[in-house]
């Protein structure tokens, strides 16, 4: 009877290990994200951007330093048909407002339904887009044709190349990929809220362009 206990529980570790070694193996290759010494394996040039950085204000543009990025946050206009010219217009056009919550309003970039990426203020000063991860994340606002708020195909691109950028430069993992909505439940960017499998679709869409660009060594 004993021996056949012990049989019993040497067989019992041996199936323990061999599931244990299974696991290591599906995480192991599972695992996406790039350790922090990996980053400089993978390089992606800036994706053409164009500057029209807003007047200094106390609504849109505070001149408030970021000191740390833990996250890039997606965002759509609400406001379709509009380019990106016209929202960073109405971002510029806050400056002559009251000082009041209501006028904080702006983002560091928008993508236009050309895909044309304006950016409105630079990367180490403060947006007022994402409440209140403002102080630690890069918004990007998305422009859309219909009320649904799905991104044009050019759009979509743009946002791709740009966050993939901007993942590598700041040394983020995928999960700093985020929604406004993951912030504070509010429904934007709509569709990709309304839409889980879009967001994730969208989220692999980055993470495969970050990994496609791993640099090769035979570069001389
Ligand atoms: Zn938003």
């Amino acid at each position: 009877m004993a021996i056949l206990i012990s049989a019993s529980f040497t067989a019992f570790l041996i199936i323990l290990s061999i599931v244990a070694d299974i696991i290591t193996d599906i995480n192991s290759r599972h695992t996406d994200n790039i350790t922090e010494r990996d980053y400089s394996l993978y390089d992606i040039e800036s994706p053409s951007i164009k500057e029209m950085f807003l007047t200094k204000n106390v609504n849109s543009r505070p001149g408030i330093a970021i000191n740390t990025v833990n996250g890039i946050v997606v965002h759509y206009t609400a406001n379709p048909g509009t380019d990106a010219e016209a929202n960073r217009n109405y971002f510029e056009n806050r400056k002559d407002e009251p000082d009041t919550n209501a006028n904080k309003v702006s983002s560091h970039y928008i993508i236009g339904l050309d895909g044309t990426i304006v950016q409105c203020i630079p990367l180490n000063e403060m947006a007022y887009a994402s409440n209140y991860r403002n102080s630690d994340t890069i918004s990007i606002e998305c422009c859309h044709p219909g009320k649904k708020g799905k991104f044009t195909k050019d759009t979509y691109n743009s946002l791709v190349y740009l966050v993939a950028w901007l993942c590598v430069k700041y040394g983020l993992n995928k999960d700093a990929i985020i929604r406004h909505y993951d912030i504070t439940g509010k429904m934007c960017p709509r569709y990709y809220v309304k839409n889980a499998q879009a967001w994730d679709k969208l989220k692999n869409d980055i993470w495969g362009y970050v990994l496609s660009h791993k640099k090769t060594d035979n570069k001389d």
